[in-house]
């Protein structure tokens, strides 16, 4: 079995943001030259989502809408309270909803390659989702097989 490890940092703008990565994704099976085997797409933030999903300009706007109806950015959040935390980073800002947001879209995608091609269904793409603020975001993507 062969192993490819490709990083790539993104910049985001604003949260939630939905981030197309699918051509990097490409991009990294095509240069790894594996024919058969699977691309796993991580994000190594616990406010910064992987997931398949839709590509179109209003879709992408209600998701974003479900997401704030699912955990408010304005809500009520113990991690928020800096009053009662501990061992918080020097940059901590209040994010609680990017957390909970989080917990239901996950870290990690893996999208299977037959002979060359990612199995991409029509209109499945790769966001990065980032549910936090403006920030620099590092994704992986591994690419393992023969
Ligand atoms: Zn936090």
């Amino acid at each position: 079995m062969n192993a490819l490890l490709q990083r790539i940092n993104i910049t985001t703008t604003k949260a939630p943001e939905l981030i197309d990565i699918t051509d990097q994704v490409e991009e990294a099976v095509a240069a790894s030259q594996i024919r058969d085997g699977i691309a796993i797409v991580y994000s190594k933030h616990t406010t910064a989502a992987i997931k398949i999903n839709e590509n179109e300009p209003l879709l992408l706007q209600d998701m974003a809408h479900f997401l704030e109806k699912c955990a408010p950015r304005n809500g009520n959040y113990l991690h928020n309270d800096f009053t009662i935390r501990k061992n918080m980073p020097d940059d901590e800002c209040p994010n609680g909803h990017a957390h909970c947001q989080h917990l239901l879209l996950g870290t990690s995608e893996s999208i299977p390659i037959i002979s060359g091609d990612l199995q991409f269904g029509t209109w499945q793409r790769v966001f990065l989702i980032e549910l936090d603020r403006p920030r620099n975001r590092e994704v992986l993507i591994q690419i393992l097989g023969e």
